[in-house]
């Protein structure tokens, strides 16, 4: 299995540093608003090599963050009359509805970096020990050319940088003792959150979260660090100075990061006023759909957001749903239930088709060609599969289609609703069971029901039911 890693700018042979499993971090958003479909990028292609990974037989530990303590959030809250936390509160709420619409898996945990402070605090106090860092005024500054690898994920040259940086000298930023070092920890300015720590009252800089919170969560060392490909430089930089120069040891053996999404070729930006929420996107379209348009391109790839190809998306994602639920129905309708000699043959072939599916993937997660692959699956079920079918060549065939479609995270077969009516006839059954005394009936009817979602609430004036 290869994947690019942006350290080497190579794809890489995928080697775990524990066999069997996978530590991996993605930064997480800002929650200072409802996630950008932008933002939904990330979320779409790495939850993808999460489930691949899993496909694989991997156990994979994965970390997100919530970056819950920022300019953005203070503002915002300022804006509204309310607490920075009630903000971020509302926004990871939020977020967590967005990426479950998308199908995007919890992850392992979300660490919310106002809950690690004091383990940003000792982090910093252990850079200031080993000459990494240093303090002026309350301000704490991490010593970047003390680091000899700097700018080693980036490919850029110190000195380089330094004169792209000259503007910062000018820009009261002067006690710096070189305009290349950045912000561990900084000063309370009045009405902002604030922790105490040895230097001042204030609050951590943005990098330092990550390396914290990775380092509590996934160890020293991990496997996979991920992220847009904006946080190349200077976050993703700065936490490998970070955490290198704590730990001592390399922070992640592979860097991963997906390109932009645009609209309309452009950038998205709230100055162009072409800036889409998911939640907009959600009230036209399913987020499976969402989901499918993100994946029908390399994740390395630029990706261009329009009315079109959200069309098409939604046309290929339904036939790839027609032909499971065409399967589910020749299954649950089919005359005969063992497979014949060809059948058993026919279904076997299917193999060739999932093959197909792990080459793309196996090639650093070429989602594009694994949908190709699914296309020639559906292709291959609906030519094969008709009212002669056996139940278990029809069944066969949807779980080939639905394992794959599940390392996608597409759902395409969705549990029916049940009918008021065969509700209403359960509930009726149930009673007479009741009246019968067949209390064994009584309570399996109301369980079938709870499984499917509807609650039975016994009244004086007899049964009720809702949808959970
Ligand atoms: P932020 O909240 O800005 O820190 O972004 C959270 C994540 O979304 C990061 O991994 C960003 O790189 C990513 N991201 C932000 N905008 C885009 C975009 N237009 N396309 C792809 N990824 C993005
Ligand atoms: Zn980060």
């Amino acid at each position: 299995m290869k994947l690019f890693n942006t350290m080497s700018k190579r794809k890489e042979e995928f080697v775990p540093l524990e066999p069997g499993k996978v530590k991996m971090y993605v930064c997480g958003p800002t929650v200072y608003n409802l996630i950008h479909i932008g933002n939904a990028r990330p979320m779409i292609v790495f939850d993808t090599v999460r489930r691949y990974f899993e496909y694989k037989g991997y156990d994979v530990n994965y970390v997100s963050n919530f970056t819950d303590v920022d300019d953005k959030i203070i503002r915002k809250a300022i804006e509204e009359g309310v607490s920075a936390d009630e903000i971020s509160r509302r926004y990871i709420a939020e977020c967590k509805k967005d990426m479950e619409g998308m199908n995007v898996k919890p992850a392992t945990k979300h660490p919310l970096a106002t809950e690690e402070i004091c383990g940003m605090v000792e982090m910093i106090q252990t850079l200031i020990d080993k000459g990494y860092a240093y303090e002026k005024n309350g301000t704490v500054y991490f010593r970047t050319r003390q680091f000899k690898d700097y700018g080693k994920l980036s490919h850029k040259n110190l000195d380089d940088l330094r004169s792209g940086n000259r503007a910062l000298l000018v820009s009261g930023e002067d006690e710096k003792e070189d305009p290349l070092d950045f912000v561990l920890w900084k000063p309370r300015k009045e009405g902002e959150p604030s922790w105490k720590s040895p230097w001042s009252d204030g609050r951590p800089g943005w990098h330092i979260e990550c390396s914290v919170m990775s380092r509590k969560y996934l160890g020293e060392q991990i496997d996979i660090h991920a992220g847009g490909e904006d946080l190349v430089f200077p976050h993703h930089e700065n936490e490998i100075a970070q955490s290198e120069a704590a730990n001592g040891k390399e922070f992640a053996k592979y860097w991963m990061h997906n390109a932009f999404l645009n609209i309309d070729n452009h950038k998205m930006s709230k100055s162009l006023g072409n800036f889409r929420t998911v939640r907009e996107i959600s009230e036209q379209y399913d987020l499976q759909v969402l989901r499918f348009f993100m994946l029908s391109a390399h994740y390395r790839s630029p990706l261009n957001f329009s009315a079109d190809l959200m069309e098409a998306s939604r046309n290929g994602l339904e036939r790839i749903v027609n032909a499971a639920q065409n399967l589910k129905f020749l299954q649950e309708n089919a005359k005969t239930e063992e497979m014949s000699a060809q059948e058993t043959e026919d279904l076997a072939k299917t193999e060739e088709y999932v093959k197909a599916f792990e080459a793309a993937m196996d090639d650093d997660f070429n989602t594009a060609d694994a949908i190709a692959a699914v296309f020639e699956l559906v292709k291959y079920c609906n030519t094969t599969a008709g009212a002669k079918s056996s139940a278990r060549y029809a069944g066969g065939l949807l779980a080939v289609l639905e394992k794959l479609c599940d390392v996608l995270g597409l759902i395409v077969v969705k549990e029916e609703e049940m009918l008021d009516a065969d509700i209403e006839a359960l509930i009726e059954e149930r009673q007479a069971a009741r009246k019968a005394k067949n209390f064994a009936r009584a309570d399996e009817i109301r369980d079938e029901l709870a499984a499917r979602g509807i609650i039975l609430e016994d009244t004086r004036e007899g049964v009720k039911w809702k949808r959970a």
